[in-house]
Protein backbone atom coordinates (compact mmCIF):
# COMPACT_ATOMS: atom_id res chain seq x y z
CA UNK A 1 0.00 0.00 0.00
CA UNK A 2 1.49 3.46 -0.87
CA UNK A 3 2.15 5.84 2.27
CA UNK A 4 2.62 9.16 1.69
CA UNK A 5 4.26 11.93 3.97
CA UNK A 6 3.44 15.45 5.59
CA UNK A 7 6.50 16.27 6.97
CA UNK A 8 6.88 19.81 9.11
CA UNK A 9 10.36 21.13 8.43
CA UNK A 10 12.09 23.41 11.08
CA UNK A 11 13.05 20.75 13.47
CA UNK A 12 12.63 17.71 11.18
CA UNK A 13 14.32 18.68 8.02
CA UNK A 14 16.73 21.30 9.28
CA UNK A 15 17.14 23.32 12.43
CA UNK A 16 17.98 27.00 12.26
CA UNK A 17 20.54 27.42 9.06
CA UNK A 18 21.76 23.72 8.95
CA UNK A 19 20.30 20.29 7.43
CA UNK A 20 19.36 17.65 10.05
CA UNK A 21 21.93 14.63 9.73
CA UNK A 22 19.90 12.33 7.29
CA UNK A 23 17.50 14.46 6.53
CA UNK A 24 19.21 14.97 2.60
CA UNK A 25 19.08 11.49 2.22
CA UNK A 26 15.67 10.95 3.67
CA UNK A 27 14.35 13.77 1.25
CA UNK A 28 16.21 11.81 -1.82
CA UNK A 29 14.26 8.46 -0.67
CA UNK A 30 11.13 9.55 -0.80
CA UNK A 31 11.99 11.39 -4.63
CA UNK A 32 14.17 8.46 -5.78
CA UNK A 33 10.66 6.34 -4.79
CA UNK A 34 8.08 8.69 -5.78
CA UNK A 35 7.06 8.40 -2.60
CA UNK A 36 4.31 10.97 -2.30
CA UNK A 37 5.21 13.91 0.09
CA UNK A 38 4.31 17.54 1.21
CA UNK A 39 6.30 19.67 3.12
CA UNK A 40 4.00 21.68 5.60
CA UNK A 41 4.86 24.48 7.30
CA UNK A 42 2.93 27.41 9.51
CA UNK A 43 4.86 30.41 8.13
CA UNK A 44 3.23 32.65 6.05
CA UNK A 45 6.27 34.62 4.62
CA UNK A 46 7.71 32.82 2.27
CA UNK A 47 6.18 31.73 -0.87
CA UNK A 48 6.24 27.77 -2.15
CA UNK A 49 9.18 29.15 -4.51
CA UNK A 50 10.86 30.81 -1.46
CA UNK A 51 11.22 27.78 0.74
CA UNK A 52 12.45 25.29 -2.44
CA UNK A 53 15.37 27.93 -3.43
CA UNK A 54 16.08 28.11 0.78
CA UNK A 55 16.27 23.86 1.02
CA UNK A 56 18.60 24.11 -1.94
CA UNK A 57 21.27 26.57 -0.34
CA UNK A 58 21.01 24.09 2.38
CA UNK A 59 21.34 20.98 0.40
CA UNK A 60 18.25 19.56 -0.82
CA UNK A 61 17.97 20.29 -4.62
CA UNK A 62 15.40 19.00 -6.76
CA UNK A 63 12.45 20.08 -5.23
CA UNK A 64 9.55 22.88 -7.02
CA UNK A 65 6.75 24.84 -5.31
CA UNK A 66 4.24 21.94 -5.76
CA UNK A 67 6.27 20.09 -2.78
CA UNK A 68 5.19 23.12 0.04
CA UNK A 69 1.96 23.96 1.51
CA UNK A 70 2.00 26.65 3.95
CA UNK A 71 -0.23 28.15 6.37
CA UNK A 72 -0.86 31.40 3.60
CA UNK A 73 -1.58 28.75 0.44
CA UNK A 74 -3.91 27.14 3.47
CA UNK A 75 -5.58 30.78 4.06
CA UNK A 76 -6.00 31.38 0.33
CA UNK A 77 -7.92 28.09 -0.07
CA UNK A 78 -10.05 28.31 2.67
CA UNK A 79 -11.35 32.16 1.61
CA UNK A 80 -12.37 30.83 -1.78
CA UNK A 81 -14.27 28.06 -0.57
CA UNK A 82 -16.24 30.00 2.47
CA UNK A 83 -16.36 33.35 1.29
CA UNK A 84 -15.09 33.42 -2.35
CA UNK A 85 -15.70 37.12 -3.39
CA UNK A 86 -14.38 38.17 -0.46
CA UNK A 87 -11.91 41.45 0.04
CA UNK A 88 -9.12 41.63 2.95
CA UNK A 89 -6.75 43.43 4.77
CA UNK A 90 -3.59 42.19 5.05
CA UNK A 91 -1.13 42.18 8.19
CA UNK A 92 1.84 39.91 6.36
CA UNK A 93 4.64 39.12 3.99
CA UNK A 94 5.20 38.17 0.77
CA UNK A 95 3.80 34.45 0.91
CA UNK A 96 0.89 35.54 2.71
CA UNK A 97 0.05 38.49 -0.19
CA UNK A 98 0.72 36.21 -2.81
CA UNK A 99 -1.33 33.53 -2.17
CA UNK A 100 -4.63 35.84 -1.74
CA UNK A 101 -3.72 37.81 -4.72
CA UNK A 102 -3.18 33.87 -6.87
CA UNK A 103 -6.57 33.13 -5.89
CA UNK A 104 -8.38 36.39 -6.71
CA UNK A 105 -8.86 37.82 -3.28
CA UNK A 106 -8.69 41.67 -3.55
CA UNK A 107 -7.31 43.93 -0.76
CA UNK A 108 -9.45 46.76 0.46
CA UNK A 109 -8.31 48.93 3.31
CA UNK A 110 -11.22 50.71 3.43
CA UNK A 111 -14.40 48.21 4.29
CA UNK A 112 -12.97 44.41 4.20
CA UNK A 113 -14.75 41.71 4.80
CA UNK A 114 -11.42 39.91 7.05
CA UNK A 115 -8.80 41.40 8.88
CA UNK A 116 -5.59 38.64 7.67
CA UNK A 117 -2.65 38.63 9.88
CA UNK A 118 0.47 36.33 8.93
CA UNK A 119 3.94 36.23 10.41
CA UNK A 120 5.79 39.46 9.83
CA UNK A 121 6.39 42.70 12.21
CA UNK A 122 3.44 45.17 11.18
CA UNK A 123 4.16 49.23 12.12
CA UNK A 124 1.90 50.34 15.05
CA UNK A 125 0.04 52.56 11.23
CA UNK A 126 -0.72 49.26 9.95
CA UNK A 127 -2.05 47.57 13.28
CA UNK A 128 -4.46 50.47 14.04
CA UNK A 129 -5.34 50.11 10.62
CA UNK A 130 -6.61 46.60 10.74
CA UNK A 131 -8.13 47.52 14.24
CA UNK A 132 -10.22 50.38 12.77
CA UNK A 133 -11.08 47.97 9.85
CA UNK A 134 -12.62 45.25 12.69
CA UNK A 135 -14.51 48.03 13.95
CA UNK A 136 -16.01 48.60 11.29
CA UNK A 137 -17.18 44.88 11.06
CA UNK A 138 -14.16 43.17 8.90
CA UNK A 139 -13.83 39.10 10.75
CA UNK A 140 -10.56 38.56 12.13
CA UNK A 141 -8.40 35.41 10.65
CA UNK A 142 -4.71 34.52 11.25
CA UNK A 143 -2.61 32.16 8.77
CA UNK A 144 -1.18 30.14 12.09
CA UNK A 145 -1.62 30.49 15.74
CA UNK A 146 1.69 30.13 16.81
CA UNK A 147 2.89 33.06 19.92
CA UNK A 148 6.74 32.81 18.93
CA UNK A 149 8.64 31.27 16.31
CA UNK A 150 12.45 30.22 16.95
CA UNK A 151 15.29 31.84 15.06
CA UNK A 152 18.02 30.38 17.03
CA UNK A 153 18.54 27.67 20.31
CA UNK A 154 18.39 30.49 22.34
CA UNK A 155 16.09 33.01 20.69
CA UNK A 156 12.76 33.41 19.15
CA UNK A 157 10.65 35.91 17.65
CA UNK A 158 7.09 36.99 17.74
CA UNK A 159 4.42 35.17 15.96
CA UNK A 160 0.96 35.56 13.78
CA UNK A 161 -0.18 34.49 17.24
CA UNK A 162 1.14 37.17 19.22
CA UNK A 163 0.09 39.54 16.73
CA UNK A 164 -3.98 38.32 15.91
CA UNK A 165 -3.40 38.91 20.03
CA UNK A 166 -2.98 42.32 20.36
CA UNK A 167 -5.87 42.73 17.86
CA UNK A 168 -8.19 40.56 19.85
CA UNK A 169 -7.41 42.66 23.16
CA UNK A 170 -7.73 46.08 20.99
CA UNK A 171 -11.04 45.33 19.76
CA UNK A 172 -12.61 42.54 21.97
CA UNK A 173 -13.16 39.92 18.84
CA UNK A 174 -11.47 36.41 18.69
CA UNK A 175 -9.32 35.14 15.79
CA UNK A 176 -9.83 32.30 13.61
CA UNK A 177 -6.57 30.24 13.86
CA UNK A 178 -5.72 28.63 10.59
CA UNK A 179 -2.77 26.70 10.15
CA UNK A 180 -1.62 23.61 12.12
CA UNK A 181 -3.11 22.22 14.68
CA UNK A 182 -6.35 23.34 12.74
CA UNK A 183 -7.78 20.35 10.80
CA UNK A 184 -8.38 22.53 7.90
CA UNK A 185 -4.90 22.60 7.17
CA UNK A 186 -4.72 19.01 7.14
CA UNK A 187 -7.97 18.41 5.50
CA UNK A 188 -6.73 20.29 2.56
CA UNK A 189 -2.91 19.03 2.82
CA UNK A 190 -4.57 15.57 2.56
CA UNK A 191 -6.51 16.49 -0.57
CA UNK A 192 -3.45 17.64 -2.29
CA UNK A 193 -1.64 14.17 -1.75
CA UNK A 194 -4.85 12.50 -2.83
CA UNK A 195 -5.16 14.29 -5.61
CA UNK A 196 -1.31 13.96 -7.13
CA UNK A 197 -0.95 10.39 -6.05
CA UNK A 198 -4.60 8.85 -5.40
CA UNK A 199 -3.90 8.84 -1.53
CA UNK A 200 -6.62 8.04 1.10
CA UNK A 201 -6.21 9.76 4.65
CA UNK A 202 -5.35 6.41 6.34
CA UNK A 203 -2.64 6.03 4.13
CA UNK A 204 -1.16 9.38 5.14
CA UNK A 205 1.39 10.02 7.54
CA UNK A 206 2.45 13.52 9.41
CA UNK A 207 6.07 13.99 10.70
CA UNK A 208 6.68 16.94 13.18
CA UNK A 209 9.17 18.14 16.02
CA UNK A 210 6.38 19.73 17.50
CA UNK A 211 3.16 17.91 19.92
CA UNK A 212 0.29 21.15 20.03
CA UNK A 213 0.79 21.56 16.29
CA UNK A 214 2.23 18.60 14.24
CA UNK A 215 0.79 15.57 16.78
CA UNK A 216 -2.41 17.40 17.60
CA UNK A 217 -3.33 18.41 14.37
CA UNK A 218 -2.49 14.25 13.08
CA UNK A 219 -4.53 13.10 16.08
CA UNK A 220 -7.65 15.41 15.55
CA UNK A 221 -7.72 14.97 11.48
CA UNK A 222 -7.75 10.85 11.49
CA UNK A 223 -4.56 10.15 10.00
CA UNK A 224 -1.00 8.55 11.78
CA UNK A 225 1.17 11.76 14.11
CA UNK A 226 5.34 10.67 14.10
CA UNK A 227 7.09 12.35 16.38
CA UNK A 228 11.08 13.64 15.70
CA UNK A 229 13.32 14.23 18.17
CA UNK A 230 15.61 16.82 16.35
CA UNK A 231 13.01 19.66 17.62
CA UNK A 232 10.89 21.08 20.14
CA UNK A 233 9.50 18.12 22.19
CA UNK A 234 12.54 16.18 24.38
CA UNK A 235 11.29 12.78 24.99
CA UNK A 236 10.52 13.15 28.90
CA UNK A 237 7.68 15.95 28.01
CA UNK A 238 5.81 13.74 25.62
CA UNK A 239 3.87 12.12 28.32
CA UNK A 240 2.31 15.73 29.41
CA UNK A 241 0.15 15.96 26.86
CA UNK A 242 -3.38 14.00 26.69
CA UNK A 243 -2.56 13.59 22.79
CA UNK A 244 0.43 11.38 21.67
CA UNK A 245 2.13 10.35 18.30
CA UNK A 246 1.85 7.32 16.71
CA UNK A 247 5.86 6.90 16.63
CA UNK A 248 8.63 8.55 18.04
CA UNK A 249 11.81 8.79 16.06
CA UNK A 250 15.27 9.63 17.10
CA UNK A 251 15.10 11.51 13.52
CA UNK A 252 13.43 11.10 10.06
CA UNK A 253 16.58 9.27 9.09
CA UNK A 254 15.10 5.94 11.03
CA UNK A 255 12.66 5.77 7.88
CA UNK A 256 14.55 6.32 5.17
CA UNK A 257 15.14 2.73 5.10
CA UNK A 258 11.32 1.80 5.72
CA UNK A 259 10.75 4.21 2.06
CA UNK A 260 13.27 2.37 0.34
CA UNK A 261 12.15 -1.15 0.56
CA UNK A 262 8.37 0.06 0.60
CA UNK A 263 7.23 -1.62 3.89
CA UNK A 264 6.32 0.32 6.31
CA UNK A 265 6.11 -0.23 10.67
CA UNK A 266 2.49 0.31 11.83
CA UNK A 267 4.88 -0.36 15.32
CA UNK A 268 3.26 2.11 18.20
CA UNK A 269 5.90 3.22 19.86
CA UNK A 270 5.19 6.16 21.94
CA UNK A 271 6.64 6.15 25.63
CA UNK A 272 3.03 6.10 26.59
CA UNK A 273 2.26 3.30 25.34
CA UNK A 274 5.29 1.30 26.66
CA UNK A 275 4.36 -1.66 28.47
CA UNK A 276 0.64 -0.50 28.45
CA UNK A 277 -0.15 -4.68 27.83
CA UNK A 278 1.69 -5.61 31.18
CA UNK A 279 -0.52 -3.03 32.95
CA UNK A 280 -3.92 -4.30 32.05
CA UNK A 281 -5.79 -3.26 29.39
CA UNK A 282 -8.09 -1.19 31.59
CA UNK A 283 -6.09 0.63 34.15
CA UNK A 284 -3.49 3.60 32.85
CA UNK A 285 -4.78 4.19 29.16
CA UNK A 286 -7.62 6.72 29.54
CA UNK A 287 -6.08 9.08 31.92
CA UNK A 288 -2.27 8.23 32.28
CA UNK A 289 -1.35 11.50 30.59
CA UNK A 290 -2.85 13.45 33.69
CA UNK A 291 -1.38 11.07 36.21
CA UNK A 292 2.31 11.53 34.52
CA UNK A 293 1.60 15.34 34.85
CA UNK A 294 1.14 15.89 38.43
CA UNK A 295 5.01 14.61 39.42
CA UNK A 296 6.21 15.63 35.72
CA UNK A 297 8.26 18.65 35.73
CA UNK A 298 6.31 21.73 33.67
CA UNK A 299 6.82 21.61 30.12
CA UNK A 300 8.08 24.94 28.15
CA UNK A 301 5.18 27.37 27.32
CA UNK A 302 2.99 26.06 24.29
CA UNK A 303 4.47 27.57 20.98
CA UNK A 304 0.45 27.87 20.54
CA UNK A 305 -2.56 29.55 21.98
MG1 LIG B 1 8.74 22.22 13.60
Amino acid sequence: MKQGYLIDMDGVIYRENHLIPGAAEFVGALTGTGTPFLFLTNNSAPTPEDLAVRLKHLGIPGLSARHFYTSALNTADFLCETDPVCTVFVLGEGGLLTALNQRGIANDAIHPGYVVVGEGTPTMERLAKAHECIERGARLLATNPDNWCPVASDRTRPGAGATAAFLEASTGRRAYYLGKPNGYMFHRACRRLEETARMKPGQVVMIGDTMETDIRGAIESGIHGYLVLTGSTALESIGDHVYQPTRVLQSVAELTQEILTGKPSDHLDSPVFAGRESRGSRAGSRHQTDVLALYKPRPRPAMTK
